[in-house]
């Protein structure tokens, strides 16, 4: 792949964009790009301003989230858009949307999603990555039910993310009581 940087052309190799709301990221996220990144040269996480699903996080929120994650990995680049994901995969000149699939419910979903961009772009193909057993069970939207209840979110998403579920929920750090006969 050919990119802009600077006015010089700068050829990135094989890339995939992995679009999604990611909001916000958990280690089911992860998983997927750094299972990804042995297969591409680069992998473009690609956060939708998705007004409309109501998010817990702004787009700045969850770029700050993801950079994090990664700064230590200079081929997972991070960007957001707005708009149809082909016209930004237009400007990238990626061929590949990268894509999870938890379980069957996942499966309809992502298919109309995809049947819809390869009839939006026929370059665009979409390419599904299997969960990892550890996080099948593992989504955004279940983390932040559990997170806005005060359980245990801890080992599902990075400790940078427990903070800020934290944060957004007002919840107290919590100290385990100790029960006994003095109580
Ligand atoms: P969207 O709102 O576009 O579904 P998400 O952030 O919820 O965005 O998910 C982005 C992609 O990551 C989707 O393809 C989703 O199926 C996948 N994904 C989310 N959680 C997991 C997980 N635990 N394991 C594998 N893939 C996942």
């Amino acid at each position: 792949m050919i990119s802009k940087m600077k006015g010089k052309d700068i050829d990135m190799g094989n890339v995939a964009i992995y679009p999604g709301s990611f909001d916000p990221i958990t280690y089911g996220h992860i998983d997927i790009i750094e299972r990804a990144i042995h297969i591409f040269d680069k992998v473009i996480v690609a956060i939708a301003h998705n007004d409309e699903k109501r998010p817990l996080f702004t787009v700045e929120e969850r770029l700050e989230m993801v950079k994090e994650v990664f700064e230590d990995n200079p081929n997972v680049i991070v960007d957001s858009f707005k708009g149809l994901l082909v016209d930004y995969v237009a400007k990238t000149n990626a061929k590949v949307s990268l894509r999870g699939l938890r379980a069957t419910s996942d499966f309809e979903y992502e298919f109309h999603m995809a049947s819809m961009n390869r009839s939006l772009n026929t370059h665009l193909d979409t390419l599904f990555m299997m969960t990892s057993k550890d996080y099948f069970f593992v989504s955004s939207r279940t983390i932040k039910e559990v997170a806005r209840l005060g359980g245990a979110v801890e080992g599902l998403v990075p400790d940078l993310v427990v903070r800020r579920l934290k944060e957004k929920f007002k919840l107290p750090v919590t100290k385990k009581k100790q029960i006994g006969w003095d109580d």
